[in-house]
């Protein structure tokens, strides 16, 4: 993988987030404050023009552009967690112009352990980090059995949409949603369905480019 590789992911975001805009709001209408599409909107929108006007040579820079790009443009807590996430894999590829899946599940590892330090979230507090996790973990694991890349991307993907699904009886414990506190249950976790979105675009730039 490399820039060009990084580019598409983040175009392929895009065009995910711009489709399901209303779908993420709504979903954060119900046990936030209704402005999760929007905010994933405004983010990578901004990242598209970011990326357009600057010459990158490696997949890093990529990261570490959408990761500041991703902070300074969006306001709710999901831009900072999101641009700590892309700023982390991008410190994880570092210098390289190509990473390959072991130094992919890397830099994911160091992207969720950016969001961790930054929101203080573990696994059932009903946060992104719910998606997030079981993704990273999936990845690694078929990493590590020899699996192709393609298809330790693809578990990554299915761990992440399960992860989010599971958010659904989940009470809140960190963000917005847990001032509902026990009224939080029975929804579906926006950003945890923004990092399902996320590892889905991802699948599908892998499944063009390497099948
Ligand atoms: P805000 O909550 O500021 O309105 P968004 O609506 O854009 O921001 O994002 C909400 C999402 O951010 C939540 O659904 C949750 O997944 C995620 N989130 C909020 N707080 C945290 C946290 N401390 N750690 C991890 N994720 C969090
Ligand atoms: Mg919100």
């Amino acid at each position: 993988m490399d820039a060009t590789f990084v580019r598409r992911w983040m175009a392929e975001i895009t065009t995910s987030v711009d489709d399901q805009k209303d779908y993420l709001t709504q979903l954060d209408a119900a046990i936030g404050d209704a402005d999760h599409g929007v905010n994933m909107q405004r983010g990578f929108t901004a990242v598209m023009a970011k990326l357009g006007q600057t010459e990158l040579t490696g997949p890093g820079d990529v990261f570490t552009t959408v990761g500041a790009t991703l902070i300074s443009s969006v306001g709710g807590a999901s831009g900072p967690l999101y641009g700590t996430a892309f700023r982390q894999a991008g410190k994880a590829v570092g210098p390289a112009l190509t990473f390959d899946a072991a130094e992919l599940v890397a830099a994911l590892r160091a992207a969720l352990e950016g969001v961790q330090k930054l929101g203080a979230a573990t696994e059932g507090d009903k946060t992104m980090v719910d998606a997030f996790a079981p993704a990273v973990s999936a990845m690694a694991n078929e990493v590590a059995g020899g699996s192709p890349l393609a298809a330790a991307i693809k578990a990554a993907a299915l761990a992440a949409e399960d992860g989010m699904r599971a958010t659904i009886p989940l009470q809140a414990r960190k963000g917005r949603a847990s001032y509902l506190g026990p009224r939080s249950v029975g929804h579906q976790d926006p950003g945890a369905t923004s990092t399902a979105l996320i590892f889905a675009a991802l699948r599908r730039v892998a499944d063009s480019t390497f099948s």
